[in-house]
């Protein structure tokens, strides 16, 4: 799915940014830290659309010129990538080479070139090594731009050497619109949003994972359904094979656990009504608890069955305060 998304507006410092990439201002060496999920990645292309865009107007990247024609498509000769390869965790040292040697054999004769390294605390201290050479003195048509999702383990004459520009997560409204924006419902967005705490891109990226919307129904068909002890063996039957979404079962409940919880403490938080906003503090603290020993009898293998039973028992019990 192509998404659709807008930057601007986003915080004052994304629009500084944008505004210094769109006046020739841009940093040589930009720094892009924050928690994975906040669409550190799109907002690199991002700018470096604005870089190679040719449009003479203050409207970059126009979207109509070759050169944001082929950016779009990935295309572009003056746009490198370099990220950890599939099924590899770190960016190697021969990548670097590869790279550095293709930027020295292929000096630019007029335009920019950008390049766009993907999480460089997964380099190798080798990798980091070499690209921290063409930091000092990056040719005065290139342009970097970096991503970290865990600056503390960046050398850190590499992050001397940056710009360096902290991404905070997205406000949850700023994420609701995002998933409006890219043809979600609602009700999805409003959802979302809401469990995301402020990662857009991960909020995005629940929307296409089929596995995620078929465990939040099975959790509402169950979970949340049962008030009742008779309400069990239903409830049961309909968690007989799930077994390989348990782990994002057990993430619902205590989600909406601690949803219940903070939302008691909180003010100016638009009320999400939960099946469970009437139990007691007490009551909801006790389903946590079942649901950590839940986490620690699934490791130990016993059979997810009859955890789940155990927990739609806790849940009768504390939330509903059913005797049996
Ligand atoms: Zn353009």
């Amino acid at each position: 799915m192509s998404q659709r998304i807008i930057f601007t507006g986003k915080s004052l410092v994304h629009d500084h940014l944008i505004d210094d990439y769109k006046n020739k201002q841009a940093p040589q060496v930009l720094l892009l830290s924050g928690v994975t999920g906040i669409l550190k990645k799109e907002f690199a292309d991002y700018l470096a659309r604005i870089l190679l865009c040719t449009s003479d107007t203050e409207l970059k990247p126009c979207g109509q010129c070759i050169s944001c024609a082929q950016s779009q498509k990935n295309q572009h000769p003056n746009l490198l990538y370099l990220k950890a390869q599939d099924g590899s965790r770190s960016i190697k040292i021969e990548q670097m080479r590869n790279l550095l040697s293709s930027l020295s054999l292929n000096p630019l004769e007029s335009g920019r070139r950008v390049i766009v390294i993907i999480n460089i605390e997964t380099m190798t201290v080798q990798a980091q090594n070499a690209l921290l050479k063409s930091l000092e003195e990056p040719h005065k048509s290139d342009y970097y731009i970096l991503t970290s999702s865990n600056e503390r383990l960046v050398l850190p004459t590499i992050v001397s050497r940056c710009r360096l520009i902290r991404l905070l997560p997205w406000r949850r409204e700023q994420v609701h619109e995002l998933l409006i924006l890219n043809k979600i419902t609602d009700s999805r967005a409003a959802e979302l949003s809401r469990l995301s705490h402020g990662k857009s891109g991960h909020a995005l990226g629940l929307e296409d994972d089929q596995k995620y919307w078929k465990a939040k129904e099975l959790a509402e068909n169950s979970f949340f359904k049962i008030k009742n002890i008779s309400d069990i063996p239903n409830a049961s039957l309909a968690l007989k094979d799930s077994k390989d979404i348990a782990d994002l079962l057990l993430n619902f409940l205590e989600q909406e656990a601690q949803i219940v919880l903070q939302q008691r403490y909180l003010d100016n938080q638009d009320i999400y009504q939960s099946p469970w906003s009437d139990a007691p503090d007490k009551a909801i603290k006790k389903v946590l608890e079942s649901i950590f020993e839940a986490r620690k009898y699934k490791t130990s293998n016993v059979a997810w069955q009859s955890i789940a039973d155990q927990l739609l028992f806790s849940i009768t019990k504390e939330i509903y305060q059913c005797q049996w």
